[in-house]
């Protein structure tokens, strides 16, 4: 039992944990402490390390806007260089004294009478505090799905995002089922290492070419030295997602036809067998799930050892893997690029608000906050990269530095008023999420009845604007929109 009571409580050390605890620091509130389940700071960046692993926003935006990072040796970073940028971001702000590792969150408990989270982790400590920030990350748990038989079978399994690198793939026959953003990163890097590769596909993404490339010495230089070039480098790669990412997913025609056409562009760069051409083309409007990035993708799946199966896994066997087209195939290895369980939001916590009532209980029908922050009934609980926050279009380090501004204000605004607790309003909370629902309706992400984006068909993941009027949105708190006590 840590008998200490904090000012804030932050759950998890990735980008918005980092960022928020920044934040505080910078607004003179220091009483804070940051949970984190694992030995090391860096989120979703610490833990997915499948070979190829990196990220599919140029760097330049995807890092934080304070804290430019001269040294990006790509233009679309490695994971261990982004990782390495985190660490050196939690050493140079001094948060690894404000972090306690180890200390997977369990529980989440509101006490009324004192109006005081109490937070026990696994190992059974509890630590007290007056608001809680989640940035737990909505891309944290994997998922793999049950299939028939798979107790039977007798060779290596494990999940991308908890990459066995014990399991040697050179000479083996291996299986990956799923080929969204991570199997699209990992496949051309085993492809060449294994004797024969299946890829199971359940159903084909739109990718454009990624044309990554390194950054030479002079580039870094001006990086460094000159900061108008930078910021308007930056500014540069914000704009095309803005301006023609998010038209795309608004349905624009103009905006999906242009995208459409650099999505056929790069597979009939690559792929000439009409029956291969087909199969890996989507039969819904782009944008609906998230587009994906590659260079090396479609080259990884004309190699001579590498199969594209459509027809799907019918179960699991001793051997391997029996297809639903009837031919069974003995494999080694397999591989789950099956992504991650997105829903219910904060599954891992149980987060009991006003009355003891269960978030689980609160969000049946899928997660809502305000701004995607704050629900009510929980008072003094906050959210990064909360409900309807997630883009398609553009990086997420700009909602996660707008969500840490808008919470700081909130915090502060409890400290210098001396009250104890803020909550939304419930007609607030309603009102705002019925708009964004509708808004999320007449976007592309509508078009297919499932993606990691839905809850039982409600979007419940993705944000239905741009990320300027988000910002606009989390300037300033309207007080007026929640009850103070
Ligand atoms: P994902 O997008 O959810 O893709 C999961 C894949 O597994 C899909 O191909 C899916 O097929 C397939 N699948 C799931 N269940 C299956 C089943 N029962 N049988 C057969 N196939 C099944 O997961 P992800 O690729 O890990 O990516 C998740 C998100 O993480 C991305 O959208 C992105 O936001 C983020 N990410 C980002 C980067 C980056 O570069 N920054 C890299 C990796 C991931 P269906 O399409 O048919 O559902």
């Amino acid at each position: 039992m840590h008998d200490k009571d904090y000012q804030v409580i932050i759950i998890g050390a990735g980008f918005s944990g980092l960022c928020m605890a920044i934040k505080l620091q910078q607004a003179g509130l220091r009483d804070f402490l940051i949970l984190e389940g694992a030995s090391e700071v860096g989120g979703t960046w610490r833990e997915n390390t499948y070979p190829g692993a990196e990220c599919d926003i140029p760097s330049a935006l995807y890092s934080y806007s304070f804290e430019h990072n001269s040294a990006w040796e790509f233009k679309w970073s490695e994971q261990q260089q982004i990782f390495d940028y985190q660490k050196n971001i939690a050493k140079k702000y001094d948060l690894y004294e404000k972090v306690a590792f180890d200390q997977q969150v369990e529980s989440a408990v509101f006490d009324e009478d004192q109006s005081v989270w109490s937070i026990t982790s696994v190992k059974g400590d509890t630590f007290r505090c007056q608001h809680v920030v989640s940035a737990v990350g909505q891309l944290h748990l994997p998922a793999q799905p049950d299939f028939a038989g798979e107790e039977h079978y007798t060779g290596a399994k494990f999940h991308s995002a908890k990459w066995d690198h014990s399991v040697e793939l050179a000479g083996k026959r291996v299986a990956v089922i799923g080929n969204a953003a991570s199997a699209l990163q990992f496949i051309p890097q085993i492809a060449p290492l294994v004797e024969h590769l299946t890829v199971f596909q359940r159903s084909a993404n739109w990718v454009i070419a990624k044309q990554d490339r390194s950054y030479g010495s002079i580039e870094q230089w001006v990086s460094e030295k000159v900061p108008l070039i930078t910021r308007l480098y930056r500014l540069s790669l914000w704009l095309r997602g803005e301006c023609l990412v998010l038209p795309a997913m608004r349905r624009n025609r103009i905006a999906q036809r242009l995208l459409k056409w650099m999505a056929q562009k790069s597979l009939r760069r690559v792929i000439q067998d009409p029956e291969l051409i087909k199969k890996l083309t989507p039969d819904y409007p782009i944008g609906a799930k998230r587009i994906l990035f590659s260079d090396d993708y479609y080259g990884a799946l004309v190699r001579d050892n590498v199969h594209l199966d459509t027809s799907g896994v019918k179960q699991f066997t001793e051997q391997g893997i029996l297809r639903n087209d009837g031919v069974e195939e003995s494999f080694d290895v397999v591989i789950y690029g099956t992504g991650f369980k997105t829903n219910p939001f904060l599954a891992s916590i149980d987060v009991q608000g006003l009355g003891g009532r269960p978030l689980r209980e609160h969000w049946q029908g899928g997660a809502h906050a305000y701004l995607g922050i704050t629900t009510y009934d929980f008072p003094n609980f906050y959210m990064m990269y909360g409900p309807n926050t997630n883009l398609g279009h553009n990086s997420i380090i700009i909602m996660i530095e707008a969500q840490a501004r808008y919470i700081v204000k909130c915090i502060e605004r409890l400290a210098i008023s001396g009250q104890k607790t803020l909550q939304v309003k419930e007609a607030v909370e309603s009102q705002y999420n019925e708009e964004i629902q509708a808004r999320l309706k007449k976007m592309s992400f509508a078009d297919v009845k499932e993606s990691w984006y839905m809850d039982g068909g409600r979007i419940t993941n993705n944000w239905a604007g741009s990320t300027l009027e988000y910002r606009r949105r989390l300037r300033k708190v309207n007080w007026n929109n929640y009850l103070i006590t």
